[in-house]
Order: C-alpha cells, then sequence, then structure tokens
C-alpha cells in the first residue's frame, strides 16, 4: 500500500518507521524541507517533500501535525487526492476534529494511537512506539466501512490494541485518565508555590520525594500540551473539573467535620477502583 503521512515529527515519523518495516512504502511530507532530508536518512519515510502533491498516488494518508492545523491541511490536501483515498489523523482530541473533516473529505475517519514519549520532532521517531499501546479509532454512521476496515488493519499490525467509540465518548474518556490529570496535577503544583511562609516553601522544596514526583509529573510537563488539550477538550474537560471540584469539597467537608468513618470508605473505595485504570503490569 502506498501510505502518506503528514507532519513527520514524533507520531507521523514513529508511524513512517514502522509501517516501511510492514512493507509499505511511506511518501512524506513536512513544513521544513530539513526534518524531509532527515526522514529519508532515518528510514522513516522512501520519499518526503514539503509539497502536499506528493500525496497524489498515496492509498491512505495520515494528518500528523499538531491538532490546530489538521483540518486546514485536509483543505489544502483536497486537490491533489481522490475520493478512493482514505484521509485520518491522529489527533489527541477527536470532536472538533471529526466534525470539521468529515464534512470537508467523505472517506475521513478519525484516530488517536496513544502513545507518545515527552519529546517532540522527528529526531524523537522511534520503532515500536505503538506496539501494545490503545489505538482509538472514531467513525460516525457517515464513515465508509471498508476504510473503517483498512485503518484498524494497519493499527492492527502496529501492534496496537484497536478500541471503536464515538468521537465524543473518546473525549470524555481521555478527560477522565488524560486531560483532568494535567489540571489536577498543575493545580497541586500552584498550591504549594504560593505557600506564604517562606521558610515552610523551603523545607518542602527539601523534602518532596517519590509521593510528589508521582503526582507532580503531568502537570510539570509542556505547557503548549495543557493548552491544547484545554482549548480543543474544553466541554469534556469541563465536565471532569467540575466532577473532581465535588469531590475534592466533600473531602474538605468530611476532614473539616471529622467524619474519620466515611472518609476511610472513601479512601477503601479508591484503593479498590485505581485497579480498574491501572493493570498490574503498570505501576
Ligand atoms: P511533533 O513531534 O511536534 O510533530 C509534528 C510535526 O508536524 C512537526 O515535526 C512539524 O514538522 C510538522 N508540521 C508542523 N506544521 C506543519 C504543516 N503546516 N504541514 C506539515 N507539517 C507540519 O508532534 P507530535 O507529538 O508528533 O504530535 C502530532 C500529532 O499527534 C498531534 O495532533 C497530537 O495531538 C498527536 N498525538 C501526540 C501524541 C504525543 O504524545 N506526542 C500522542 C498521540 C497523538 P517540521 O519539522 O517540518 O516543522
Amino acid at each position: 500500500m502506498k501510505v502518506g503521512i503528514i507532519g513527520l515529527g514524533l507520531i507521523g515519523g514513529s508511524l513512517g518507521l514502522d509501517l516501511r518495516d510492514r512493507g509499505h512504502t511511506i511518501l512524506g511530507v513536512s513544513r521544513k524541507e530539513s526534518t524531509c532530508q532527515q526522514a529519508e536518512a532515518t528510514g522513516a519515510v522512501d520519499q518526503a517533500n514539503t509539497n502536499l502533491s506528493l500525496l497524489s498516488a498515496a492509498n491512505i494518508i495520515f494528518i500528523c501535525t499538531p491538532i490546530g492545523l489538521i483540518s486546514n491541511t485536509l483543505e489544502q490536501l483536497k486537490p491533489y487526492i481522490s475520493q478512493e483515498t482514505i484521509v485520518t489523523d491522529v489527533g489527541s482530541v477527536k470532536t472538533p476534529i471529526v466534525e470539521s473533516c468529515e464534512t470537508l473529505w467523505t472517506n475521513f475517519i478519525g484516530g488517536h494511537p496513544m502513545a507518545g514519549t515527552a519529546k517532540q520532532g522527528i529526531e524523537a521517531a522511534q520503532k515500536n512506539l505503538f506496539k501494545n499501546a490503545p489505538y482509538v479509532i472514531t467513525p460516525t454512521q457517515n464513515s465508509p466501512k471498508n476504510s473503517i476496515k483498512t485503518l484498524e488493519e494497519i493499527a492492527k499490525s502496529l501492534g496496537s490494541i484497536v478500541y471503536t467509540c464515538s468521537p465524543e465518548n473518546h473525549d470524555k474518556a481521555v478527560a477522565w485518565i488524560s486531560h483532568l490529570p494535567v489540571m489536577v496535577s498543575a493545580s497541586l503544583i500552584t498550591a504549594c508555590l504560593h505557600e506564604e511562609d517562606p521558610l515552610v516553601l523551603k523545607l518542602a522544596h527539601k523534602l518532596a520525594s517519590s509521593g510528589f514526583k508521582d503526582t507532580s509529573r503531568v502537570g510539570g510537563g509542556n505547557p503548549e500540551l495543557g493548552l491544547m488539550m484545554a482549548q480543543y477538550n474544553r466541554t469534556a474537560l469541563l465536565r471532569s473539573l467540575i466532577a473532581y471540584r465535588q469531590q475534592l469539597d466533600e473531602v474538605i467537608e468530611q476532614i473539616n467535620t471529622q467524619e474519620w468513618e466515611s472518609l476511610n470508605k472513601r479512601l477503601e473505595t479508591t484503593q479498590k477502583g485505581r485497579s480498574h485504570f491501572i493493570k498490574d503490569n503498570f505501576e
């Protein structure tokens, strides 16, 4: 199959490395000429340049640009491709992307390979990034069945575990397990930074260890990513944040009124509940 990839960064480059290994011909397009050259040199693509016309022969095209550019990129791509060309994306938020891209291209299927590292760009691309990771496909009633099947087969060939759901349910679920934790963790760091007594703050800096390391990790990451989650998954993130605030209010009330039994019940429930989200192979 001829596979097109637009945006040769961490995700686009990693897809290219694996799909090329599976015997596909990879045609890449990126913004910078130097990125295209590097993608060719590292074997992420067979051929790459900065012109979307390169993709006219592709059977399926993965748009792997930053989220805010995905539908614009599809708009620019349209003149070069035929109706049979399947277009998909890898954006971490699905509802706004699927809504705009489906109106632009009837053969569009939304997707989200849920793998990544803290690094960016073609130099961060690596083989087997998607192995054993979820690959969420978010078709709608308008999505052509054969195209869904093709995308599923490609995702499985990467070693990914394929899940299918609506764009809205995807966004609600990732709000719980990815976007809410970032905002909670960021708020935790901000609250600590607001300690007014400089001596206590200095001591806290010194004493912070593994517990703080775990709970602050996702809030101490790339600000651009957190902003992107809030901007593009605003509705689902607000829904989760409001529910979280309710939980926090209840905890404050239980501690303030010394309802130790209810607090204990809550902590017993969370001790058991965590295992539904985090399996034994993760720590
Ligand atoms: P990235 O490493 O920054 O790669 C994006 C690449 O897009 C850049 O390297 C840039 O290449 C290229 N680009 C920017 N503007 C472009 C344009 N107008 N036309 C063509 N190429 C353009 O970012 P990423 O982490 O791979 O993320 C890409 C997408 O994957 C995002 O939509 C994100 O939501 C999704 N995603 C990310 C992760 C993650 O953990 N990182 C996980 C799953 C999904 P140049 O060097 O040519 O400028």
